[in-house]
């Protein structure tokens, strides 16, 4: 399972930086999401990780099986 972030439809609604402030960051210019990892690096699909895809408003977040 892998997390897909899609920043063009982020709308900076910040949910998914409430929901796990350990992994999702804000940008500072134009607020879209960023994520907290190395450049190579996948995120663990955590719990507060599936939070963030079920809460985000905009469908920026999505899970993939691949
Ligand atoms: S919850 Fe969705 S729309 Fe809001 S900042 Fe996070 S990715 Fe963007």
């Amino acid at each position: 399972m892998r997390l897909l972030v899609d920043r063009e439809r982020c709308l900076g609604a910040g949910r998914c930086v409430l929901t796990d402030p350990d992994l999702f960051d804000q940008d500072e210019d134009d607020g879209r999401v960023l994520l907290l990892t190395g450049p190579d690096e996948e995120p663990e699909v955590t719990a507060a990780v599936r939070r963030a895809v079920q809460f985000c408003p905009t469908g920026a977040l999505t899970l993939s099986d691949d």
